[in-house]
């Protein structure tokens, strides 16, 4: 992990790496020290949101935005999800961050829409450990409640293996969630290993194309199977489907031949703190709907 380097690095130059007597006890006191860093980051608000923009392939509108979480670590920087994610599922922490990401997608969203830059649909990731606990669904509802933002704007992302690990109780969780009016999507679809009789009967919204078939489907004639396959899997079942990691114009243009519902990715734009977020609306908020998909990106 380059965030573990960098830190080991850090710690170097205080001259304290005599203490460390092996690789292995090294490794393990690494660990601990992200791990107490991670325990204190909420309480020390060093999270943060960035919003990456969703776009309608029909319409060229932007219609929402994917909040992916941010660490703003005093010593190692900006640390990414995947560097800090799997930890704080292991150790429990994924279920308060949780919360806060929750309360902070809706909230921005609802603060979008009052000062007239809405609506935006927020979509939030959920970790397995979020997705089963018992007050999951209370705590949504409340969220909604206390932010104002109407249930149909917050999609909830879960991946397959999430559902797969008890098919029965995950369908029972979905249509619980269902019931308060969010939508739901599959990320990184494909890359799991769902059955077609198990996706028939979640109740879910839209499928999410995983980036490592949207990379290739230009130059990759299986993938671009793949990626058809999904698109009209989605249309049949009567699920929207979205691309992710679009990163270039030739993508986006045999996404949008293919009747791919909506798409995000760098070739629009990166995921972006708040205010640079405000800035991207606002520029392409003038003409409200984009023109075509192929006005200025921003990246
Ligand atoms: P994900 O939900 O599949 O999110 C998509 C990831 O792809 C994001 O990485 C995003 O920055 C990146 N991405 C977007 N467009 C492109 C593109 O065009 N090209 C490429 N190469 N990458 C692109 P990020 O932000 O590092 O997040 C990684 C993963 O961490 C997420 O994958 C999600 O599984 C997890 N994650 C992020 N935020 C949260 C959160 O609040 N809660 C939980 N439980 N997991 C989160
Ligand atoms: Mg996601
Ligand atoms: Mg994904
Ligand atoms: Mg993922």
């Amino acid at each position: 992990h380059a965030g573990i380097a960098m830190y080991r690095a850090k710690e170097t130059g205080r001259n304290n790496f005599q203490f460390y007597t092996s690789a292995m006890n090294e490794r393990a006191m690494e660990r601990l020290r992200i791990e107490s860093d991670l325990r204190n980051a909420l309480e020390r608000n060093e999270f943060a949101l960035h919003y990456q923009p969703q776009l309608d392939l029909k319409t060229g509108r932007l219609i929402g935005a994917e909040a992916l979480i941010r660490w703003h670590h005093p010593v190692l920087g900006t640390v990414p999800p995947g560097r800090f994610i799997e930890l704080a599922e292991e150790i429990g922490l994924i279920v308060p961050i949780g919360v806060w990401v929750l309360r902070t997608a809706c909230r921005q969203s609802m603060a979008w829409q009052r000062a007239g830059m809405g609506p935006l649909r927020i979509a939030v990731n959920l970790s397995a450990r979020q997705f089963y606990q018992q007050d999951l669904v209370a705590t949504i509802r409340d969220i909604l409640a206390e932010t104002g933002l109407e249930p149909q704007l917050l999609e909830l992302e879960l991946t397959e293996s999430m559902m797969m690990n008890d098919v029965e109780v995950a369908v029972d969780i979905l249509r619980n969630l269902k019931a308060i009016g969010v939508q739901l999507s599959i990320d990184d679809f494909g890359t799991g290993y769902s059955s077609l009789s198990y996706l028939k009967r979640f109740p879910i919204d839209l499928l999410k194309i995983d980036q490592s078939f949207v990379r290739d489907i230009t130059l990759d004639p299986d993938d671009a199977a793949i990626v058809l396959s999904i698109i009209s899997l989605a249309h049949s079942l009567r699920l929207q489907v979205i691309a992710e990691g679009v990163e270039t114009e030739a993508q986006l243009a045999y996404l949008q031949r293919h009747g791919c519902d909506y798409m995000q990715g760098y070739y629009f734009s990166r995921p972006l703190p708040t205010t640079e977020f405000e800035l991207m609306l606002g520029s392409v908020a003038s003409a409200h709907v984009l023109g075509s998909i192929d006005a200025p990106a921003v990246h």
